[in-house]
C-alpha cells in the first residue's frame, strides 16, 4: 500500500487561504520597520549549537529541553534556530557591524523551532517577526521598540493588547539581586515545586514562571527587582517609561516579569492578548548590553523583540480569505486560447486574472468565477465578442475585445 505522511507533530502547512492575512501581517511590519529606519537581515536557519548555549543561555529552558540539535556529516552539533537575538547578534560580530554608523537597526520575519508541547497557539515550528537595535545604551532606543511593536498590533487591529514593563536592572544588580532571591526561596523551599528547588542555584528568577499553585504563592510575596535596582538602572527605567506613555502606550508595571531567556538586562517587557488563551504572550523583548560581548564582539549594548505570528493571526481571528481575483475569463470551447491569451495581456498590464483549466462548461465556468470569489466574469462569445460581468450586482456591459485587458485593469484599479 502507498504510504501516506502528515506533517510532523507541531507543525502545520501554511494554505492559500491563510496566506491572505499572513501576507497582511508581513506587510505591515514591513511598512512599520522601514519608517523607522530598519534594514531587513536574513540569517541561516540553523546555527552552531553552542551560539545558542551561550546566547540564550545554559539553564535556560530553550536550551536545556527544548532545542532541535543534530550532527551533520562532519560530526559539528548544529541546532535548528529557536530563536533570532543570538544569530543577528552573531552576524553583527562576523560582519563588523560595530564600524557602521551605530545603532544598527534590523528586522527580521522567519520560522523558529523548539520542542515544546504542540496545543493551541504552542507549535514546534513557528514563525516569528523579530526587532533589533544594536549599538545604543540610550532609553529612548528601549522606548521606539516598545512603541513599534505596540502600533504594529494597533495597526493591525489585534484585540486586547496588554503590555506588561519591567526592568531586570544591569547585570550586577541581577548578580546581587539573585542571592538575594536564592535565599528568599531557600528560606521557603517546602513549598516549591520540585522543579523550581532544583534550579535554586542555576536560575532562581524562573520561580516567577512556574504554574505551580505553592510556589506561585511563594512568589507573591518574594523580593522583587523592581526594588533592587541601583540609581543608573532606576533612572533608565524612568526614562523608558515617560517616554513609552510620551506615545500614548498604556502599560502595566511587572516586577515580576522575567522571560525565558538569560541575556536580558534592564528593560523587559510582553505583549499579551485578552483574546487568546493560556498561550497568551503575542510578543516580547528586551535589553541585552552583554549579549554582543558574550558572542566575541566588543562590548555592544542593544534591545530588541519578537512577535509570534501564529499568536498574531490567532488573535485576530481572521476569516479564512481567498487571494482577490479582479476577473475571471469564461470561454466557450472555441475561444479557450483566446482565453488565456487575453488572461496575459492584462496580468502583464497588472491585473489578477483566472481562467478554467478544467474543461468546465461555461455554465461551470460561471460557477467556478463564483466559487473564486472573483469580482467580475469577462465572458467570450464563439463569435469573438465579449462581455464583462459585475459578478456582485450582475450587471453586464459589452467590451470591446482589442481593448479587454485594459478594460479588466481599468476596472481592477477602479
Ligand atoms: P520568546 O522568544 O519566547 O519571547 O517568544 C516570542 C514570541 O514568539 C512569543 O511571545 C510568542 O508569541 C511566540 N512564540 C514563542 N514560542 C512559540 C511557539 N512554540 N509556538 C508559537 N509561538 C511561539
Amino acid at each position: 500500500m502507498a504510504a501516506r505522511f502528515k506533517a510532523p507533530r507541531g507543525t502545520f502547512d501554511v494554505l492559500p487561504s491563510d496566506s491572505v492575512a499572513r501576507a497582511r501581517v508581513y506587510s505591515a511590519a514591513a511598512l512599520a520597520f522601514e519608517r523607522a529606519g530598519y534594514g531587513r537581515i536574513e540569517t541561516p536557519v540553523f546555527e552552531e549549537t553552542e551560539l545558542f548555549a551561550r546566547g540564550v543561555g545554559e539553564s535556560t529552558d530553550i536550551v536545556q529541553k527544548e532545542m532541535f540539535t543534530f550532527q551533520d556529516q562532519g560530526g559539528r552539533s548544529l541546532t535548528l534556530r529557536p530563536e533570532a537575538t543570538a544569530s543577528i547578534c552573531r552576524a553583527y560580530v562576523e560582519h563588523g557591524m560595530h564600524t557602521l554608523p551605530q545603532p544598527v537597526k534590523l528586522w527580521y520575519w522567519g520560522p523558529f523551532f523548539r520542542h515544546e508541547r504542540p496545543q493551541s497557539g504552542r507549535f514546534r515550528q513557528f514563525h516569528q517577526i523579530d526587532s533589533e537595535v544594536i549599538g545604543s545604551d540610550s532609553p529612548l532606543a528601549d522606548a521606539e521598540s516598545i512603541v513599534l511593536l505596540s502600533d504594529l498590533l494597533t495597526e493591525l487591529g489585534v484585540p486586547g493588547v496588554r503590555l506588561r514593563l519591567g526592568s531586570l536592572g544591569s547585570l550586577e544588580t541581577r548578580k546581587a539581586y539573585r542571592d538575594e532571591l536564592r535565599a528568599y526561596l531557600k528560606e521557603h523551599d517546602g513549598s516549591l515545586s520540585e522543579d523550581v528547588r532544583s534550579r535554586i542555584d542555576s536560575n532562581p528568577l524562573r520561580a516567577f514562571d512556574s504554574d505551580h499553585e505553592g510556589t506561585q504563592e511563594v512568589m507573591q510575596s518574594a523580593p522583587t527587582i523592581l526594588d533592587s535596582l541601583d540609581s543608573e538602572d532606576a533612572e533608565h527605567f524612568e526614562a523608558v517609561k515617560r517616554a513609552v506613555s510620551d506615545a500614548g502606550v498604556e502599560y502595566v508595571l511587572d516586577g515580576t516579569l522575567v522571560r525565558g531567556l538569560d541575556y536580558y538586562t534592564r528593560t523587559v517587557f510582553e505583549f499579551t492578548s485578552d483574546s487568546l488563551g493560556a498561550q497568551s504572550a503575542l510578543g516580547g523583548g528586551g535589553r541585552y548590553d552583554g549579549l554582543v560581548a558574550e558572542l566575541g564582539g566588543p562590548e555592544t549594548p542593544g534591545v530588541g523583540w519578537a512577535a509570534g505570528i501564529e499568536r498574531i493571526l490567532l488573535a485576530l481571528d481572521e476569516a479564512k480569505e481567498k487571494p482577490t481575483i479582479d476577473a475571471f475569463i469564461v470561454a466557450p470551447d472555441g475561444q479557450r486560447e483566446r482565453a488565456l491569451s487575453l488572461a496575459t495581456e492584462a496580468r502583464r498590464a497588472g491585473a489578477c486574472v483566472d481562467l478554467d483549466f478544467a474543461g468546465r462548461s461555461e455554465k461551470g465556468q460561471m460557477k467556478q468565477a463564483d466559487r473564486t470569489g472573483a469580482r467580475r466574469a469577462v465572458i467570450l462569445s464563439e463569435d469573438g465578442s465579449a462581455k464583462i460581468r459585475d459578478m456582485q450586482s450582475g450587471d453586464e456591459r459589452p467590451v470591446d475585445l482589442e481593448d479587454i485587458a485594459g478594460e479588466i485593469e481599468r476596472e481592477a484599479r477602479a
